[in-house]
């Protein structure tokens, strides 16, 4: 794949990013390949953010499900490259569902469906390939997991530059000239707030709305016609048979997301009383009795970036501190990785200038 800035010599002093998922890897990647030393920091114990999986095992039988974003289109050039080198990993492939539209009363399938990809063999594979990579590299991107960065703050004396805390590890020992955030709005604003107003206002400006999602496991096939559907009118939005994408194995499995807004109204239930409001609905669509499935919910409080800002990144040289994420972008995995790809040519460029 090809790298559109030029390799130059290292300048002096690791660069800290906070945040592994998507945006944050092509940042820590673009960086490094251009022969910055790069520091990844993220409070989970893996890397993807919000591309995950869950698995767990019922009575003894495995099951996986894609619980955060169930799938992503490429349509930039650049990340079309990406998912390429990654299909040829094995680490994505096309997901050849079919896609329908629920409108509350009756199922239609969706003729020209746009081409839809999927981690394999699950949604945080992409990730997983490129942290290896990001290891294997001459001078490897250093990970640190179970990492809460919290605060932030600007460091004391010559040179300033900050410092980062963790509740999982206290202050780290290295203080950085430069930071960038790769993490949701709201968790951008509470780090920025008392060190960098003015990004913490941005990030404030941008609106993330929750989703909770149910992964269901049946006893049998479903049968609806359908492996993706958008649904209206009903809790639900989306529904998919996770089980369904490539290579995948294990008991027929479905995903379920609510709405924003049956999730902004419901945020605050319990994961009980949701799964069975879920599970409702989806019997309601045809789905199975929610007596005879296994349903597990999760709650993300900031799932979709519903008013990104289109402006793809945010850097400010003076301060040694930029913003990257979907909600700088178009609020899509493809968003994520454009950001994270154009703050690392925005950081590499000053670092050119302050060398010339
Ligand atoms: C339910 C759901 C459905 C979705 N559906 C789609 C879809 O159909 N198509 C699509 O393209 N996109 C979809 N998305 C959105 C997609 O997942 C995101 O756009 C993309 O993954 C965002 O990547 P990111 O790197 O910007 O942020 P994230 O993936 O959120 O990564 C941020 C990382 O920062 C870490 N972090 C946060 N705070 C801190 C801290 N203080 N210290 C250390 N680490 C921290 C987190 O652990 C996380 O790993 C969906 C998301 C959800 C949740």
């Amino acid at each position: 794949m090809s790298i559109p800035i030029p390799s130059p010599s290292a300048p002096s002093g690791p660069i800290a990013i906070i945040g592994a998922g998507l945006a944050g890897l092509a940042c820590a990647q673009l960086l490094a390949r251009a022969g910055h030393s790069v520091h990844v920091f993220d409070k989970s114990r893996g890397a993807s953010g919000r591309m995950s999986t869950r698995r767990g095992t019922d009575a003894g039988a495995h099951w996986q499900c894609d619980h955060g974003a169930p799938s992503f289109q490429a349509h930039d050039a650049d990340f079309r490259a990406q998912v390429r080198s990654w299909q040829e990993a094995g680490a994505t492939a096309p997901w050849p569902g079919r896609i329908g539209l629920h409108d509350g009363e009756r199922l239609r399938l969706q003729d020209n469906a746009p081409q839809r990809f999927v981690g394999t063999p699950r949604m945080t594979s992409p990730a997983a390939h490129m942290v290896r990579g990001m290891q294997d590299m001459p001078d490897p991107v250093r990970f640190q997991w179970q990492t809460t960065v919290e605060p932030l703050q600007t460091a004391a004396g010559e040179g300033a530059g900050w410092t980062l805390h963790s509740p999982e590890h206290g202050a780290a020992p290295q203080r950085y000239r430069t930071v960038l955030l790769a993490v949701p709005a709201p968790q951008a604003g509470a780090l920025l707030e008392a060190v960098a107003p003015e990004a913490a206002r941005l990030a404030r400006s941008a609106r993330m709305r929750p989703c909770w999602s149910v992964m269901v496991r049946c006893a049998g096939p479903v049968p609806m016609a359908v492996d993706g559907c958008v649904v209206e009118h009903s809790p639900l939005r989306w529904i998919a048979r996770d089980s369904s994408k490539p290579g995948r194995s294990g008991p027929e499995t479905w995903l379920l997301q609510a709405s924003h807004s049956w999730s902004e109204a419901h945020l605050e239930d319990d994961a009980q009383t949701v799964t069975a409001a879920l599970l409702q609905a989806f019997a309601q669509l045809g789905g199975p009795s929610p007596a005879s499935v296994q349903a597990t919910s999760h709650r993300w409080r900031y799932a979709d970036a519903t008013q990104p800002l289109h402006v793809d990144c945010w850097w400010s040289p003076a301060a040694g501190l930029g913003l990257c994420g979907d909600w700088l972008h178009n609020g899509t995995v493809e968003g994520a990785w454009l950001s994270g790809r154009s703050l690392a040519r925005a950081v590499h460029a000053a670092g050119q200038r302050h060398a010339a």
